[in-house]
């Protein structure tokens, strides 16, 4: 089971209601937050979440909405006994404009580990999975990312007890290693099952429409969109931003086709966002105008109830 929950919603600068564009992603004790934007802390705790699990912290850009919680983000984290170490993943520069930005945070109990994007799309390891990062087009250098869990095949107990393999080592090729005992080899695929369908969340913000977020949120079980203007008008200001009207979402989705869209990152002049979805429910119909402290549970699909 993977948890999705859209902590703001907002882009460019926070309204009372709505906070800046972010989004955590919780697996198996590990949270994984995308951008942290002032006051992203406060939606955390607003979430009831703690900052504690906070493994990987992903950026898309340096924009100050999407980066500059982040000293307040880190004291938090050292607050919840944050000890192991983080990893951080953004374009260009990263390291930099972390650490300079950590001269306001130096007490921070927990190592940090800095991955700079040089690629146009790089793979991220994750012990069942990986994250995706890959270009988008901003007016500065800027990432989507997507979070892709595996699922292995089902533990095939016959087959183990067929083989002969101790009761000991069925976890540990559960898990892919490789067992050799007494001369012989057992390998995971002896044991495993075909590997089932997985789980897939992308989230691009800042960007154009471009053909690398159709092939990224390609058949994702919920892809994340910027929507930074609701008027068809505003087309003009979108590619001069370098952002997005909804229909131009909405088209991204009616090509990527994944299950589900939420948008996010609205302007500052939007009061609402409700009033254009039929629209964009006309291209795209399973969409939703996301909203500060949405969630979702995603279900690996053997996880459903009835399957
Ligand atoms: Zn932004
Ligand atoms: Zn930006």
């Amino acid at each position: 089971m993977l948890d999705i929950c859209l902590l703001g919603t907002g882009g460019m600068m926070p309204l009372p209601k709505r906070y800046l564009t972010s989004m955590i992603a919780r697996y198996n004790g590990l949270d994984i937050l995308i951008d942290c934007g002032e006051g992203t802390q406060m939606a955390l705790r607003k979430k009831g979440w703690s900052a504690n699990p906070i493994g990987i912290i992903c950026f898309t850009h340096y924009h100050a909405d999407h980066i500059s919680g982040l000293p307040g983000m880190l004291l938090n984290m050292a607050n919840a006994e944050r000890k192991d170490p983080v990893l951080m993943i953004g374009p260009k520069g990263l390291e930099r404009v972390v650490n300079s930005l950590r001269v306001i945070a130096q007490d921070i109990p927990f190592k940090i580990n800095f991955h700079e994007l040089k690629e146009d799309t790089e793979d991220i390891e994750l012990e069942e999975g990986r994250i995706r990062a890959f270009r988008v087009n901003h007016n500065v250098t800027c990432y989507g990312y997507s979070i892709i869990l595996d699922r292995k095949g089902r533990f095939d107990a016959e087959a183990a007890k067929r083989l002969g393999i101790d009761l000991k080592y069925w976890n540990k090729l559960q898990h892919g290693e490789v067992i050799t005992e007494n001369g012989v080899t057992y390998t995971p695929e002896m044991v495993l099952g075909p590997e089932r369908k997985g789980l897939k969340v992308t989230y691009a913000t800042d960007t154009r429409p471009v053909q690398s977020i159709i092939d990224n949120a390609s058949g994702a079980d919920l892809f994340i969109c910027e929507g930074m203007y609701g008027e068809d008008e505003k087309i003009e200001s979108a590619k001069e931003k370098k952002h997005m009207t909804f229909r131009e979402a909405a088209e991204l989705a009616r090509k990527a086709a994944p299950k589900e869209m939420w948008l996010t990152h609205y302007g500052p002049a939007m009061i609402r966002p409700e009033p254009f979805m039929p629209m964009v429910n006309r291209i795209f119909p399973n969409a939703v105008a996301g909203r500060d402290g949405m969630s979702k549970e995603l279900m690996f699909e053997d996880e459903k109830v009835g399957d």
